[in-house]
């Protein structure tokens, strides 16, 4: 049998909807035949391979680099699934939005630190003016709401999509597939 292709991709979010993809538990053993994880924070493989079937995307949209990541990754995946309200509606990453970047930068690292106050101006990605939800990027297929999904929606939605069919998250999701 032909193993699916899953990525699961971290861009802004507090890895929480990660958490809850692992609290599958032994389902997710149930589930790992069908599967091979080609790219995820969970496992070591650090480039995204040319052709994915299905990346489950954690967090919003806030730097230059999700920007970047995001394009690519939807270059080459098959079912995009924004996992999470952060990827869905942006959530907590978007709290900055009605300050803008440098507020947020000068709280962080300038008044809140004790020494040697600076704005790091290399290997921290630059933000992007507003966080943004994935689907306001690129195309989504599928919109995987809570904050975060819970480890039973994480099993129902994935069953169907290793069995080849689109989920019926209607009962979940405010905005439909
Ligand atoms: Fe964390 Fe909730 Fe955002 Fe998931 S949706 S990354 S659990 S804040």
């Amino acid at each position: 049998m032909n193993k699916i292709k899953l990525a699961t991709v971290w861009l802004d979010g507090c890895s929480g909807c990660h958490m809850s993809f692992l609290d599958m538990d032994e389902r997710l053993l149930e589930l790992s035949t069908q599967f091979d994880l080609v790219y995820s924070p969970l496992v070591d493989f650090k480039v995204y391979p040319e052709k994915v079937d299905v990346a489950l995307v954690e967090g919003a949209v806030s730097s230059v680099e999700d920007e970047h990541k995001v394009r690519h990754i939807r270059a080459r995946t098959t079912l995009l699934v924004a996992m999470g309200d952060c990827a869905v509606t942006g959530n907590v990453p978007a709290m900055r939005n009605p300050f803008g970047p440098l507020p947020i930068l000068d709280r962080a690292y300038h008044q809140n630190a004790c020494a040697q106050q600076q704005t790091p101006c290399s290997i921290v990605p630059a933000l992007l003016e507003k966080v943004r939800p994935v689907h306001e990027l690129v195309e989504v297929d599928l919109f995987l709401p809570g904050c975060p999904p819970s480890a039973d929606t994480f099993f129902s939605v994935l069953t169907d999509l290793l069995a080849g069919t689109v989920p019926n998250v209607s009962s979940l999701t405010r905005f439909g597939v």
